[in-house]
């Protein structure tokens, strides 16, 4: 008797509990919890990180239940979070593997002697090199010069940039009688140059100039503007890491577009933004072509007169000093060479007007030309301008030529 009693109060307390269980269950709620985050560094790049990840259970009115499963150790691999060379996360310090000439600065600047032709100069000089794993400063490197002799060299000002003199008058002509020469008007085939191409990207002339009626004088011929026309199919939504949805500012953009292809100019492509070199002289040319694709991208935007895209604390010194180049370059031409410019850019980079929700927008586009074992691919990125005045990436195209 007295064991059937145990048996019964053992009975009800199991059954209690399994409807205090019951009643628990409906209203409790799992959720994830990660616990013991630990980094620990593999190798000059990235680290490991490891967390334990728990099931804890708490009641819907958000007090605990004390229940909770451990569920798994997760690990990842992520990049070192560098701050002052070293990991703030997993502490590695970084022995600066790899590293690449930043900035130059000449100091203590003395003019020794100057003749019509040279100068002789002394000053100091610091080369700056960074890490490109933690961008911080590697090492620097101290040279001086005592006495160098070399020819001027004359700056946008027309003095020369070291000693600051003067460039010389012109010599005044001696008075001939000019005779007038016309030479004749190069030939220039109004196609485009790529026109041999298969269906993908074919080429076709630019709708025509409103003032191709007007009888205009004929000066010299225009430049042969290359014109791009990208079959619809060739439009994607995301292309080297950016979106064309908007959200993408223009500057960014060329950024992002520009480390990707540095990839493939240092695995032997040439990379070439068409029409480009009709609006840089030839100095500005062969200048651009030293700098990394990111920056040519960028200085782009200044040979086609939109310098404000660009934002000034993301150039090199290099292609600071190119943009200052172009910019001043542009702002010293008198009238006509100035419409001639115009006509140019208007051509070779036209800005159109888009509409998009019944308000129109600026628009224009840069075209790329990738060239790799003789096979060619064209890139297009269009750009508009937001209501905020800001430029932002809104097209995609590519599109491949097989020679
Ligand atoms: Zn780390
Ligand atoms: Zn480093
Ligand atoms: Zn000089």
């Amino acid at each position: 008797m007295k064991q059937r009693k145990v048996l019964l109060i053992l009975c009800l307390l199991l059954a209690c509990t399994a409807i205090a269980a019951y009643a628990e269950g409906s209203d409790v709620i799992a959720h994830e919890e990660f616990r013991n985050q630990n980094f620990t560094a593999i190798d000059a790049n990235s680290h490991e990180l490891s967390y334990d990840v728990y099931n804890v259970y708490t009641h819907a009115s958000g007090g605990p239940t004390g229940q909770e499963d451990f569920v798994e150790t997760r690990k990842e691999t992520e990049a070192h979070n560098f701050s002052s060379g070293v990991c703030a996360d997993c502490g590695y310090a970084c022995t600066h593997p790899s590293i690449e000439e930043d900035e130059g600065v000449i100091y203590d600047l003395k003019v020794l002697s100057i003749t019509e032709d040279t100068h002789t100069i002394s000053f100091k000089s610091r080369l700056t090199y960074v890490c490109t794993v933690c961008g911080e400063v590697a090492k620097t490197e101290e040279s001086s010069e005592d006495g160098l002799t070399e020819e001027h060299s004359y700056g946008v000002d027309d003095t020369c940039i070291w000693c600051e003199k003067p460039m010389p008058e012109a010599t005044p002509v001696p008075e001939v009688t000019p005779t007038p020469t016309v030479s004749p008007a190069p030939v220039v085939d109004s196609e485009p140059v790529i026109n041999t191409v298969p269906a993908v990207v074919t080429a076709t002339p630019r709708p025509a100039v409103q003032n191709y009626s007007a009888p205009a004088p004929v000066v010299t011929a225009a430049p042969a503007v290359q014109t791009v026309t990208f079959d619809p199919g060739t439009a994607v939504s995301t292309l080297r890491g950016v979106a064309d949805d908007g959200t993408v500012m223009a500057a960014d953009a060329v950024a992002t577009i520009g480390e990707s292809l540095e990839r493939e100019v240092q695995s032997g492509a040439n990379v070439t933004v068409v029409n480009l070199d009709l609006m840089l002289d030839d100095q500005e040319m062969s200048a651009l072509e030293q700098l990394p694709v990111k920056d040519q991208l960028l200085v782009v935007f200044a040979a086609i007169g939109h310098s404000d895209i660009i934002p000034q604390n993301e150039l090199s010194d290099q292609a600071s000093a190119l943009v200052q180049r172009i910019t001043q370059r542009i702002a010293r031409m008198n009238a006509s060479e100035k419409a001639a410019f115009e006509t140019l850019l208007a051509e070779a980079f036209p800005v159109e007007t888009v509409q998009i929700d019944g308000k129109s927008y600026d628009f224009f586009v840069i075209d790329l030309e990738i060239v790799q074992n003789g096979a060619i691919k064209m890139e297009r990125y269009g750009f508009r301008q937001a209501e905020d005045g800001q430029w932002v990436l809104t097209q995609i195209n590519s599109g491949v030529i097989v020679e």
